[in-house]
């Protein structure tokens, strides 16, 4: 059975143990209630290393004061019968006050420009609350190698920036959006949604294949894909748009024209009932 400690004394003792085997450790950061993207993200780290780690930690930080961190799924036993089953090495568990020992008044991670917008935007500290609890994690694991999901691709962007800028010895790799077989993008959030709910969500997966349709049909007009990306998601009056932008897929920055040989990203946010969802696609690599 997988090991599953709480204290980052007992991980730097684990990954020590596998440092003088001559291994190389991957950490994989999760908030648990995991699913087959986060065992996805575990089998990508078990090609990469040969030590797994995965964290599991409802980060308090990264939630807004209205939003869902109390009601936030957590299954721990669970979640380590996934981890073992994925190939992890070691499970992450701490308390709050392991990964905050000076509680409201702790140091914190600030990313500016890529925080600050779409999901920072909507988020205000979101993004602040993420780096400072990766960059924890980082220093308590000191893998060679984390992954992080597509899914949430701004996250991974601000974590990239953080690294390159902090100077941190990582290598950060992206495994691509797993979906549920109708196109939804697996999230721990879908297990809030209703039947009817769980309908109208298929909006989000529509509107990005209707963009990469658009695209592939020649439309180069970043205006024209916003367009296309908000008639599909309105189409559904369970859905509430927060945005659907067209951007640089390496900086974010908001497109006019697809043209240039760049790397484009449509990315959507929108609430679905009560339950917040977001998602991405490439529409040129
Ligand atoms: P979370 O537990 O939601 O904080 O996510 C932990 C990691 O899993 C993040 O790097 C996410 O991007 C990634 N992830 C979440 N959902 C998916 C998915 N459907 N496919 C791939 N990776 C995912």
């Amino acid at each position: 059975v997988v090991e599953v400690v709480e204290s980052p004394e007992d991980v730097r003792r684990a990954v020590a143990a596998a440092r003088d085997r001559g291994q190389r450790v991957g950490l994989v950061p999760t908030m648990g209630a995991l699913h087959h993207g986060h065992a996805q993200l575990i089998a990508e780290c078990r090609h990469e290393t040969d030590l797994a780690v995965v964290s599991i930690f409802v980060n308090p930080t990264q939630f807004g004061p209205a939003e869902d961190f109390d009601r936030y799924p957590r299954s721990l036993d669970d979640d380590v019968r996934r981890c073992e089953a994925a190939g992890a090495g070691l499970v992450f568990a701490p308390s709050v006050a392991t990964v905050y020992p000076n509680g409201g008044g702790s140091t914190y991670v600030e990313v500016p420009g890529l925080s600050d917008i779409l999901e920072g935007a909507c988020r205000p500290g979101h993004f602040r609350g993420v780096a400072t609890v990766v960059l924890k994690l980082f220093e308590i694991v000191q893998p060679d190698v984390a992954i992080f999901g597509q899914k949430d691709y701004q996250q991974q962007l601000v974590i990239r920036r953080m690294v390159r800028d902090l100077h941190v010895p990582v290598v950060i790799r992206v495994a691509p959006t797993v979906r549920e077989p109708d196109g939804l993008a697996q999230s721990s959030r879908n297990r809030y949604l209703n039947v009817q709910e769980r309908q109208d969500a298929l909006a989000l997966y529509r509107a990005l294949e209707a963009a990469q349709q658009a695209v592939a049909a020649g439309q180069h007009e970043a205006d024209r894909i916003r367009q296309i990306l908000r008639d599909t998601l309105e189409s559904r009056p369970g859905v509430k748009l927060e945005y659907a932008e067209v951007a640089d897929a390496d900086t974010l920055e908001p497109l006019s024209d697809l043209g240039k040989g760049r790397r484009v990203v449509a990315l959507l946010a929108a609430q679905v009932g009560s339950t917040r969802l977001i998602d991405n696609a490439l529409l040129l690599e």
